[in-house]
């Protein structure tokens, strides 16, 4: 049976990573979370203390670092040069510095061209912010993930609180609006809902409605193919 290439692209905390995982899941598809790559780069940039601006340096460290993805239990776990760093790529360091390390061209160079290769088997859902738009315009199916920023702090809040911390609401709902911005007016690969995605609008659904709405969605375009 043929499979799909699914890109789900949004703003910060808008249920993308949930909804991905949970659509590839009951498809039997592999999740792809390319923020998480973004985030395993800009890890690297920190430990080696690389000056921030030194995009040259950066670029050279994203094109020597191995990245891997790998399917464990319900969810994913990333790896660095072989090292595991599932939970490092989550800190606050991390997320401060991720949007600025990911605005440079030469970092995507080398990530997109990961992302290109990982799709190519097909039956993927790839979840990120450039999915739709430059990474695989042609993908089968796109989602444009948006919520309301009360709400995406809410939820931003349950999972940091769930992992231990400690979070200021007003803080955090900076920090989202923050990213948001600066995703979406970078010059390389903007934040941007492609033309053709459908927008999901996830203020009051739940996950599972959630779920449902782009596997549908999936679902009908498989009968259509076979
Ligand atoms: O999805 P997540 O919030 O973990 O992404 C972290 C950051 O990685 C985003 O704020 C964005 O700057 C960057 N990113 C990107 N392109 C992607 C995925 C993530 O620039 N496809």
């Amino acid at each position: 049976m043929r499979k799909l290439i699914i890109a789900i692209d949004g703003p910060a905390a808008s249920g993308k990573s949930t909804t991905a995982k949970l659509v590839a899941q009951r498809l039997g598809y592999l999740h792809i979370d390319t923020g998480a790559m973004y985030r395993a780069v800009t890890l690297r940039v920190l430990e080696e203390k690389i000056p921030l601006d030194d995009v040259q340096k950066i670029g050279e460290l994203a094109e020597g670092t191995q990245i891997r993805l790998e399917r464990s239990g319900s969810g994913s776990r990333i790896y660095v040069d072989g090292r595991d760093v599932t939970t490092d790529i989550r800190s606050p360091s991390v997320t401060n510095c991720v949007s600025l390390v990911s605005s440079y061209r030469l970092v995507r160079d080398v990530l997109v061209r990961e992302q290109r290769r990982m799709a190519e088997r097909r039956g993927v859902v790839l979840e990120g912010r450039d999915i739709g738009t430059v990474v695989l315009p042609n993908a089968d199916l796109k989602i444009y993930m948006v919520a309301h920023v009360t709400e995406r702090v809410k939820r931003r809040k349950r999972d940091l609180e769930l992992a231990g911390s400690v979070v200021d609401s007003e803080a955090l709902e900076q920090q989202i609006l923050e990213r948001d911005r600066f995703d979406s007016t970078r010059d390389a690969s903007p934040l941007r809902k492609a033309p053709d995605a459908i927008e999901l609008d996830t203020t009051d659904l739940t996950i599972e409605q959630q779920v449902q709405f782009v596997v549908s969605r999936a679902q009908k375009i498989l009968k259509r193919l076979s």
